[in-house]
């Protein structure tokens, strides 16, 4: 199965809690927003008016690590777990 992590990072408020529960795939920028590591950006031309910061990363279902306690602890549900 494939779990496809996506990250509105528009609405992230840098609440670290997603960097606190699965650091294998979260970790905090300096921009005071979180970062899903190799996440795939797929708005580069759509955000640069500052809007559709999305990001979206691919994961066997095996290597899906904490991601589901990162979705549930996120308090702006801009963590989205997708198994398809
Ligand atoms: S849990 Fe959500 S709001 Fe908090 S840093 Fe992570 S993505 Fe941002």
């Amino acid at each position: 199965m494939v779990i496809k992590i996506i990250h509105e990072r528009e609405i992230c408020i840098g609440c670290g809690a997603c960097a606190m529960v699965c650091p294998k795939h979260w970790v905090m920028n300096s921009d005071g927003k979180a970062d899903l590591k190799k996440g795939d950006d797929k708005n580069k031309m759509a955000h640069i008016g500052g809007n559709d910061d999305v990001y979206e990363l691919e994961l066997n279902d095996k290597d899906i690590d904490n991601n589901d306690e990162a979705e549930k602890s996120c308090p702006v549900l801009c963590i989205h777990v997708k198994k398809e």
